[in-house]
């Protein structure tokens, strides 16, 4: 392929804040914590800084607050070469953002304040239509409304633009969503509550897997960790083992894992290749720290074997 792939990433932006700590607080207790570090983060930012590094020309989407990390957001995806023209500033609210305590034995607490995220209104993806017309993927998470989850998948669905779905974080999904979406990239724990409603419970990953395609997902690619991904193949479901690496930190797998997707798909891949290709892309991501830190260039996949 002479261009590159034209992706277009409808969600989230945040700052994550991430202190490091003896141990999580218990509730009403106050510790003293060690370093502090400020990273750029949430789903959609990550999809898109892990899908331009992979060679992607790729476009965001999303909302940040009219404040310094909203600024800091916008300066990070310049700097990753990701296409900001539609990354709306909303004033009068703050950037979403993650504060994340991780503890020595590495546990972690997290609490999201979604901020701008949560205001980024259907009408900001009908903003961006021209560029969803022109894209060869679109992918979307879940960290923005619903209304303008679905909106993206319309409009992608309007101009044949192949959608993938990462439904994350966990929740459940409306029938007529999953009609018109092409890929959809759930986890285990994901795909659980689509299907039945409860994240817990005995259902195997096959029987998940027809059920979302009974409902009318055209594919769907469930990654289960560091056992690999199953993924729909006709009627079948066909299983990849992940590839073994020494891991350091699974920050952002899932997100650099559904950017390899889009990309090698993007550039004319079938679905079993599009799956090696992020397999690769994840096993590499896990060897470093955080996320988009850890996010590896087409070089280093291609190099890997
Ligand atoms: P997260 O929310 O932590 O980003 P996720 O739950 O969305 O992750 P996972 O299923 O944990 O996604 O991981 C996505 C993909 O990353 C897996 O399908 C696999 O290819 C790769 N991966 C994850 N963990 C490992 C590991 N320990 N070793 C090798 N590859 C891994």
């Amino acid at each position: 392929m002479t261009q590159p792939a034209r992706i277009v990433v409808v969600g989230s932006l945040n700052m994550d804040l991430v202190v490091k700590a003896p141990r999580i607080a218990l509730e009403g207790e106050t510790i003293k914590g060690g370093t502090f570090s400020t990273m750029p983060g949430g789903k959609g930012a990550n999809q898109a800084v892990a899908a331009s590094r992979l060679g992607a020309h790729v476009h965001m989407v999303g909302c940040v607050g009219d404040d310094g990390f909203g600024r800091e957001l916008l300066d990070n995806l310049h700097k990753a070469n990701v296409n900001t023209d539609y990354v709306t500033t909303v004033s009068g609210s703050s950037s979403g953002v993650a504060m994340i305590a991780v503890s020595e034995s590495g546990e972690n607490s997290i609490v999201i304040a979604p901020g701008a995220n949560d205001r980024m209104a259907p009408e900001y993806v009908r903003q961006a239509e021209s560029i969803i017309r022109e894209a060869d993927v679109v992918l979307i998470q879940l960290e923005i409304p619903m209304e303008t989850v679905e909106e993206a998948v319309v409009i992608a669905n309007r101009h044949q633009v192949p959608v993938i779905l990462n439904p994350a974080p966990a929740r459940s999904l409306p029938e007529a969503l999953l009609k018109q979406i092409d890929i959809l990239t759930p986890n285990e724990t994901e795909g659980k509550l689509i299907v039945t409603g409860r994240a817990e419970g005995d259902i195997d990953v096959e029987e998940i897997i027809h059920d979302l395609k009974s409902k009318g997902v055209r594919q769907v690619v469930m990654t289960l960790g560091g056992e690999g991904v199953a993924y729909s193949a006709g009627e079948a479901v066909q299983r990849l083992k992940a590839y073994t690496v020494d891991v350091m930190d699974t920050t952002g797998a899932g997100d650099s894992f559904n950017a390899g997707l889009g990309v090698y798909l993007a550039e004319g891949g079938s679905l079993e290749e599009a799956v090696r290709f992020a397999q690769k892309v994840a096993a590499l991501s896990v060897t470093g720290f955080g996320a988009q830190a850890s996010f590896p260039s087409r070089t280093e996949v291609e190099g890997f074997q």
